[in-house]
């Protein structure tokens, strides 16, 4: 019988898992061809750890979940880009945000080369999580309940993301 200690048990496993398996998120041959040797790979997790605010860090590297509604950058709405706070790499434009009404800044469009994605089973429904493709940074959660024309939602981490206005 699933008790709920065994269930909390068995959600700790799948959690230490979860962590584990960013190494080994599966970024896509032209991802490796671009960024595989790319000096981003080889920071380890003390030298984040000074560069990074305590949140970025926490959302970056541990693959945790801002708070919905905390991120100034929901309210952003000016012209620019919106980079990887881990290494500065382009991964939004300002023109594929949307307000998606979770709280969390929303895309329905990425660079695609520069994102590498993972199926995430930390909640028992797969979703696909994606990371910078340079520096493998967690960023966030991509949903296909987005608005035309790709019908995609990438929900991400306003602490993983640096705005670069125009
Ligand atoms: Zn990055």
């Amino acid at each position: 019988m699933l008790t709920r200690r065994t269930l909390l048990l068995f959600t700790a496993s799948i959690s230490a898992v979860g962590c584990t398996a960013r190494a080994q998120t599966t970024p896509s041959a032209a991802n490796e061809a671009r960024f595989g040797q790319s000096l981003w790979r080889d920071v380890t997790d003390a030298q984040w750890r000074e560069r990074l605010e305590p949140l970025a860090f926490r959302v970056l590297r541990q693959e945790a979940t801002e708070r919905a509604g905390t991120s100034p950058l929901s309210s952003e709405h000016r012209h620019g880009t919106y980079v990887c706070a881990g290494c500065g790499l382009e991964l939004f434009r300002s023109d594929w945000k949307y307000d998606s009404g979770t709280g969390w800044p929303s895309f329905f469009r990425t660079f695609s080369e520069n994102v590498a994605t993972k199926e995430d089973l930390l909640l028992f429904t797969p979703r696909t999580e994606y990371h910078c493709a340079r520096c493998l940074g967690h960023q966030g959660h991509v949903f296909e309940d987005g608005p035309r024309p790709t019908g995609l939602r990438y929900c991400n981490n306003g602490a993983a993301l640096r705005f670069v206005p125009a």
